[in-house]
C-alpha cells in the first residue's frame, strides 16, 4: 500500500478528550475514527489488525470443531421474553419500537442460538452442536473512560455450544479455554483464566480471560505459584494472604495472594440448562427420555484486544505492534536525492517485496524524513526500511546495494542487501 493512497493519515487534529493511550494512539496514528462517545470507525489500518486478531481466532476456534456463521442483531422481543432477559437485562440492551413491534439490538445471541438450534434439532444424535460468529453487539455501557476497550458498539467473536449433559459440556469447556490461552498467546497476550461471576448470564462461576495492566478496569487476585486466580465481585480475602488453593492442596509452601488490575479480553460461560429449561427445549435422549440441553458460551472482544494491544505495546513515540497482528509487515521510507533515482530503487523494491508477498505500506509522500521516521514510529510497524543514497553507497565508487533495516523495538538499524532482506522477511513470514 502506498501511503499517499491509503485513507486515515496520521493526525495532528484528532479528538482530544479521550484519556486512554489506546484511544489517543489509534486516533492520532490514523488506526480509527470517533463517531461519538463509545463508538469508533475501524479505518484501514485498524481493519487490517482487527482482521488478523480474527484470523487467529477463527483458526483456533475451528481446530475445536467449531463452525463459523452469522447470525442478525435485531432481534424480536419475544424471543428475549422467553427466558426474561428482555425485561432483566433492559438496562444493557438497546430497544426499540417500529409499527407497534418492538426489538432489541444484540448484546449477545443465547437465544437466539437456542431459537436456532430447537428449530434444527430433535435427538441425541443432533449433538453437540459448536456454532460461532464475529458480528456486533451493542451495549448501553456507562460512558466510561477506557476508549475502545469499552464500546456502546463493538465486535465479539461468540461461540456458543450445545450438549446432552454436563459432562459433555465441560469436556469442550476446557477444550475452549486451552483454545482462547493459545489465541492470546498468538497474539501477544498472557492472559490468566479467573474465576468470576455470571452477570446477567448465569449464577454459575464463568471463567474470565484477564490480561494484567495497571490501566484495567477489573481487579483480580491471583496465586505467585499456583493457577489460582479470581475476579473481586468473588474473592474472599487480600493481597499477601496465601493461597487458599495451595493451602487446600496441603502444599508446604503455600504461594502469595497478588493483586492486580487487568483487562478482561474474554470470557466464558457454563451456563448449563437453565436457557432450555426456560425456553422449553428438551431433546430425546436414547433411551426416549426428554431431557433439557445443556449450553455453554464463549465471548473474546476483538476490538478490546485491539486496545489492549496498544496499552501493552506502545513507547512515547507510539505503538509496537507484535508482528502476529500487524498491519503491515514493513514501513518503506526512500530519502530521495536531487537526481530523484533513489525513489525509483525504492519503487522496484516495493514491487518486488510486494510480489513476494510481504506487505507494505510505503510512505511515498512528499514530507520531510523526519515526519516519515515520526510516523514510522508513532504507526508501529514492526520493521521500518530506508533506502538512500547513503545505503547505495551511490558515488562512492564501489555502489552496493544495501538498505538499512530497522525493527521498531529497537535503537539502531543495521545495511543488509535486499537478498537478505527478503531471506528475513520469509522467515518472519513463516514462523
Ligand atoms: P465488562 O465486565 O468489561 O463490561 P462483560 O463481562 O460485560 O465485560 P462479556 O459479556 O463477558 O463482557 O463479553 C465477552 C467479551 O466481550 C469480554 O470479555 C470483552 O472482551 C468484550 N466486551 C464486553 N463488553 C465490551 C465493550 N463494552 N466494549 C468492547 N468489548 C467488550
Ligand atoms: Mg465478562
Amino acid at each position: 500500500m502506498r501511503y499517499s493512497n491509503l485513507f486515515g493519515k496520521t493526525a495532528r487534529d484528532y479528538p482530544k478528550d479521550e484519556v486512554s493511550v489506546n484511544a489517543k494512539y489509534l486516533l492520532k496514528a490514523g488506526f480509527i475514527d470517533k463517531l461519538m462517545a463509545g463508538s469508533y470507525t475501524l479505518l484501514p489500518l485498524g481493519f487490517r489488525v482487527v482482521e488478523k486478531i480474527k484470523q487467529i481466532i477463527r483458526e483456533e476456534m475451528d481446530a475445536t470443531g467449531a463452525n463459523e456463521m452469522l447470525m442478525p442483531l435485531l432481534h424480536p422481543k419475544e424471543i428475549w421474553n422467553e427466558t426474561g432477559r428482555w425485561d432483566s437485562a433492559k438496562d444493557i440492551m438497546y430497544q426499540l419500537k417500529k409499527d407497534n413491534k418492538e426489538y432489541g439490538l444484540s448484546f449477545t445471541h443465547e437465544e437466539i442460538v437456542m431459537d436456532l438450534i430447537r428449530k434444527r434439532t430433535q435427538s441425541f444424535k443432533d449433538f453437540p452442536i459448536k456454532i460461532y460468529h464475529f458480528s456486533t453487539k451493542f451495549r448501553d455501557e456507562p460512558r466510561a473512560k477506557s476508549g475502545i476497550l469499552r464500546g456502546r458498539e463493538f465486535l465479539m467473536k461468540d461461540l456458543y455450544s450445545a450438549h446432552v449433559s454436563e459432562e459433555d459440556l465441560y469436556k469442550y469447556y476446557w477444550e475452549v479455554a486451552d483454545a482462547y490461552i493459545k489465541t492470546f498467546k498468538r497474539m501477544g497476550l498472557d492472559a490468566k483464566i479467573v474465576e468470576a461471576g455470571g452477570g446477567v448470564f448465569t449464577k454459575n462461576i464463568t471463567h474470565e480471560f484477564q490480561v494484567l495492566s495497571e490501566i484495567g478496569e477489573d481487579t483480580i487476585y491471583y496465586c505467585n505459584s499456583c493457577n489460582f486466580a479470581q475476579n473481586k465481585e468473588i474473592f474472599q480475602g487480600k493481597a499477601g494472604d496465601k493461597c487458599p488453593k495451595c493451602l487446600s492442596a496441603g502444599s508446604r509452601q503455600a504461594g502469595k495472594i497478588i493483586e492486580s488490575n487487568s483487562i478482561e479480553v474474554g470470557n466464558i460461560f457454563p451456563l448449563g440448562t437453565m436457557y432450555s429449561e426456560k425456553m422449553g427445549f428438551y431433546f430425546t435422549d436414547s433411551d426416549g427420555s426428554k431431557k433439557p440441553v445443556v449450553l455453554a458460551s464463549y465471548g473474546i472482544g476483538s476490538t478490546r484486544v485491539l486496545g489492549t494491544l496498544v496499552e501493552l505495546y506502545h513507547d512515547d513515540k507510539g505503538i509496537i505492534w507484535p508482528e502476529s497482528v500487524a498491519p503491515y509487515n514493513v514501513y518503506l521510507i526512500a530519502i530521495d536525492n536531487e537526481q530523484k533515482t533513489i525513489v525509483k530503487e525504492a519503487d522496484k523494491i516495493y514491487e518486488s517485496l510486494t510480489g513476494e508477498g510481504i506487505e507494505i505500506l510505503y510512505d511515498d509522500r512528499d514530507v520531510s524524513v523526519g515526519q516519515k521516521f515520526n510516523d514510522a514510529d508513532l504507526i508501529g510497524i514492526p520493521i521500518r526500511l530506508v533506502i538512500s543514497a547513503k545505503t547505495l553507497r551511490q558515488g562512492s565508487g564501489q555502489a552496493e546495494n544495501k538498505i538499512e533495516w530497522k525493527k521498531r523495538t529497537e535503537e539502531k538499524g543495521e545495511l543488509i542487501s535486499l537478498d537478505e532482506v527478503l531471506n528475513r522477511l520469509k522467515k518472519a513470514q513463516k514462523s
